[in-house]
């Protein structure tokens, strides 16, 4: 077989498209292979972008850390390559308001490790920084349609409020993933679209990876092939044959993201914060045009949208879950002025069994995994891209990741990541939130 690249990568989001850069730098030829039009118009394209740095475990604290440097530092790691500019960062900071039975000390530990700043407010402080919301507490989140959803307050937020200074939001995801492609084209990447793959070819033997055929039969040939397919993952993975050769799986769920206007009093356009909520039951953060964009954090009352078919579930938002998510954030927001029609996108997590990703190799030699990103990693989207480039470097060269996996230098903070964390054998990490927090 004739080597057309040296690295074919399924799918150009955030995770391919990263992955395509930092192999190409290295002098690896890539191709992406993406079977929508154009980079970044899979389910990065209605990620809420949110760059935060408290997650559950030291491990992905650190990857988030790392990622919010590349971020901050956006223009420096792509350089001068995209015509259409670059995407932006609003560094306006993460503010977390937690119910009382929820353990905070988790979160400053990690962030005392890892020395990351913090602040630590009390109610006085919120309603100062955020004088257009209430301080009462709303737990547990509960739906609209529980006749107890306008009980009155339960008392005041008695948990301590966190707010992180690291962090922020992405004005145009899809723009940053162009800005990827570019930069990874000016190392001599290529980026095929319209370009679905329907097989993974694998040598004579069928003892490795060796390229792709497309839906109009073409084929491509390489040594690695990368499955960095989002919600389509475990398809990808039945292709190579190593759906049932791992531990951890994946699969698609799908969330609703709404847009609501800012209150009269408040401009979250000039003064908001990213805001996680989970006594009242969701997040929102300031949104182009003086909006404010809703998402929820999957409380217990609500019912997980698993997908079967990731190319055919409603892309509609609904009515119910329009009321669920805006009506508990009107909570705190008491003026929140809420339209007469439900405003949003819907769209596809790729979610494993604990919310943690995979970044790993596969069982067939040459095949590795960009996946399982669980509604949380675009953030990531600039590490993942080293993580997988180091991983397939390694175990190119003869090392056994499985055995003793690859430890990674980050770039931006003083951590040497352990990737077994992200290994698709690992037992299910039982300090996971098990949601979208990660
Ligand atoms: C509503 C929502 C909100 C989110 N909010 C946040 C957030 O605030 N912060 C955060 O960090 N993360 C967030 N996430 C998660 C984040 O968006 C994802 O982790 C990330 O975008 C996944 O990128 P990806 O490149 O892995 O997948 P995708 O962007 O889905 O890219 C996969 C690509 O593979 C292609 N593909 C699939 N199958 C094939 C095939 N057979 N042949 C060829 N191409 C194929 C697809 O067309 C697609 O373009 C959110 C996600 C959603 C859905």
């Amino acid at each position: 077989m004739t080597q057309n690249y040296d690295a074919i990568i399924i799918g150009a989001g955030i995770s391919g498209a990263a992955i395509a850069y930092e192999l190409s730098k290295k002098g690896y030829k890539t191709v992406n292979v993406d079977k929508l039009a154009a980079a970044g118009h899979g389910s990065t394209a209605n990620t809420c972008a949110i760059i935060r740095t408290h997650y559950s475990t030291l491990d992905g604290t650190a990857l988030a850390y790392d990622g919010y440097f590349y971020w901050k530092k956006w223009g420096d790691y792509i350089g001068d390559t995209d015509e259409m500019g670059l995407a932006k960062f609003y560094d306006v900071g993460f503010l977390v308001i937690k119910p009382e039975s929820f353990d905070l000390s988790k979160y400053i530990k990690l962030h005392d490790e890892l020395k990351i700043p913090y602040e630590i407010w009390d109610r006085e402080k919120l309603l100062q920084r955020m004088p257009h919301f209430v301080d009462d507490s709303f737990y547990p989140p509960r739906r609209p349609e529980d006749p107890t959803f306008n009980d009155p307050p339960t008392g005041k937020i008695n948990s301590t409020i966190i707010f992180f200074p690291c962090g922020g939001y992405i004005n145009d995801a899809t723009l940053s993933v162009h800005n990827l492609q570019r930069a990874a084209e000016s190392k001599g990447a290529t980026f095929l679209f319209n370009a679905e793959v329907k097989d993974i070819i694998k040598d004579s033997g069928g003892s490795r990876a060796a390229g792709v055929t497309l839906k109009d039969g073409q084929q491509i040939y390489a040594l690695v092939v990368v499955n960095a397919a989002g919600p389509h993952s475990f398809i990808i993975n039945q292709l190579a044959g190593i759906a049932d050769k791992m531990k951890i799986k994946t699969r698609a769920l799908r969330h609703e993201v709404h847009f609501v206007p800012s209150p009269p009093e408040f401009s979250y356009e000039e003064r908001g914060l990213m805001v996680s909520d989970g006594d009242a039951g969701g997040y929102h953060r300031p949104e182009a045009g003086n909006m404010i964009l809703v998402g929820s954090e999957d409380p217990a009352c609500d019912t997980l949208d698993w997908i079967e078919n990731p190319d055919n579930f409603n892309r509609d938002v609904t009515t119910e879950q329009w009321n669920a998510q805006v009506y508990r954030i009107a909570k705190r927001i008491p003026n929140l002025p809420i339209p007469g029609q439900p405003k949003g996108i819907a769209d596809l997590y790729d979610v494993t069994d604990d919310w943690i990703p995979i970044y790993d190799r596969s069982d067939l030699p040459g095949f590795y995994l960009a996946i399982g990103t669980s509604g949380n990693q675009y953030k990531n989207g600039p590490v993942i891209g080293q993580l997988l480039c180091e991983i397939i470097e390694a175990c190119e060269n003869g090392h056994d990741h499985d055995k003793d996996p690859v430890q990674v230098k980050l770039r931006n903070i003083d951590f040497t990541l352990d990737t077994a964390i992200f290994s698709r054998n690992r037992e299910i990490i039982e300090g996971s939130s098990f949601s979208v927090l990660g």
